[in-house]
């Protein structure tokens, strides 16, 4: 991890309980991310923060505003109001959030409630009718409790978007925007992600007051603590490699991505089979289900998860030795956050990723993106000439492939100009949160 040089906690002045609190969860130093942030976050500046995943970005927005709540105006304390929103893009992430704010706010007198999809609403509207300082939300669910009026922001000082720029894009962009527009005008705005590009930047600058740009290390690349390499191989030898690569004893714990929710089913099936303790997390699971595999990993209960991009982003489990590409990811950002969740810290971690013939293209794209050629690798004693297997017991023929079914498409629409639906912005597809 990189961390400040020589820089105790105790230079920002924080709170007595907040200090008590990193000296707790065993931080000696300040990461360069929280470095750079929380002195210009205490200031009141806006920041935009681009640092490499895994470097402590939580910490680098969470301590200063709870440094900048405790301070405030003392509040009514059986009914505080809320005075700060953090919006994230998945419901994991945004009860991670919550779970670090707990941690480290556990000396103060601060409540915080995490407000997302999949779980009963009335709870949550209790906790909010209680009284809360924080709200940690995915957009979705706070856009219904707004809708319904459960929600006081009058009085919000402080808006932060973690992902920053997974919240600006285009499938979540529109609801950032209704979102932004019933806050108030004056208060802080802090975007974070590991990946920003300029573009998007300029993007982030319309909700802020002349933020202040903290950049640690090159945009959009992967930690340095990550070792990469890709394996070249037929589509359909991808499950009989995968199964070779994890039964070597190293691969204790690997998260496995798949680029769609019925194909982590398939591959899930496969691995049982094989007798492999595994699990799978997509969006089409229950929140329970969810929650439960993602627990089962952390705690070594299984050792492969299989999931889709929604484990991506922020997710911050330890020990993660290996992140499989079983599918190649279509955008080099997500590439980025994928191999992100691992070597977290100061642990040391691998990524691989297969790449069939047909991905050659996106491979080639990445590279240019990382400014970096990848390590190729081959298993040896694997026949990569093998015939296409039989399909398993019951198993359902695979969708066609994702391209294949966007070059018909286009080619549909091409066909009948008359008939094309104009676009509309963010009517994109993307997977709830
Ligand atoms: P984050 O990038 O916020 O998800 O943090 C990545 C990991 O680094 C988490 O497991 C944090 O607990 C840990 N971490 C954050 N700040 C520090 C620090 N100053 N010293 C040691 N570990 C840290």
């Amino acid at each position: 991890m990189a961390y400040a040089p020589r820089m105790p906690f105790s230079i920002f002045g924080l709170e007595a309980e907040i200090l008590r609190a990193i000296q707790q969860a065993g931080y000696v130093r300040p990461t360069q991310v929280q470095a750079a942030c929380i002195p210009k976050v205490l200031q009141g500046h806006d920041v935009i923060a681009i640092a490499q995943t895994g470097t402590g970005k939580t910490a680098a927005f969470v301590l200063p505003l709870l440094h900048r709540l405790s301070q405030g105006k003392r509040q009514n304390p059986s009914r505080p109001m809320i005075k700060a929103l953090i919006l994230a893009p998945t419901r994991e992430l945004a009860v991670q959030i919550m779970d670090n704010i707990r941690a480290y706010g556990q000396y103060l007198p601060i409540r915080v409630a995490a407000i997302h999809g999949g779980v009963d609403e009335d709870a949550q509207i209790k906790a909010l009718r209680k009284g809360v300082q924080i709200v940690v939300a995915t957009p979705g669910r706070l856009l219904d409790l707004l809708g319904r009026q459960q929600l006081d922001f009058s009085l919000l000082e402080m808006l932060i978007l973690d992902e920053a720029d997974r919240m600006l894009h285009m499938g979540f962009l529109p609801d950032i925007e209704t979102i932004i527009g019933t806050l108030p005008k004056r208060r802080q705005t802090l975007m974070f992600s590991a990946t920003l590009s300029k573009e998007v930047e300029s993007l982030a600058r319309r909700f802020q007051y002349q933020p202040k740009i903290v950049q640690i290390g090159k945009r959009s690349n992967p930690a340095d603590t990550v070792v990469q390499c890709v394996y070249e191989v037929p589509a359909h030898l991808k499950n009989a490699l995968l199964l070779e690569l994890i039964r070597q004893p190293k691969f204790q714990r690997v998260l496995v991505f798949c680029r769609m929710k019925d194909g982590a089913d398939r591959l899930t099936n496969f691995l049982k089979v094989a007798q492999m303790k595994v699990a799978k997390l997509h969006s089409s699971r229950s929140q329970d289900q969810r929650l439960q595999a993602l627990q089962d990993f952390k705690d070594g209960k299984i050792q492969v998860l299989v999931a889709t991009d929604i484990v991506a982003r922020g997710i911050d489990i330890e020990g993660v030795t290996h992140v499989v590409n079983y599918d190649f990811p279509v955008n080099p950002e997500d590439y980025v956050h994928r191999i992100g969740r691992t070597g977290r810290a100061e642990a040391q971690g691998d990524a691989i990723s297969f790449v069939p013939r047909q991905d050659l293209n996106l491979l080639d794209r990445l590279e240019l993106f990382i400014g970096r050629r990848l390590a190729r690798k081959r298993l040896r004693e694997f026949n990569y000439h093998a015939p296409v297997p039989p399909p398993m017991p019951g198993e359902k023929p695979p969708r066609r492939d994702w391209r294949k079914r966007t070059r018909d498409m286009e080619a549909r629409q091409a066909a009948q100009p008359a008939k094309r639906a104009p676009q509309r912005p963010g009517n994109e597809r993307r997977e709830k949160s």
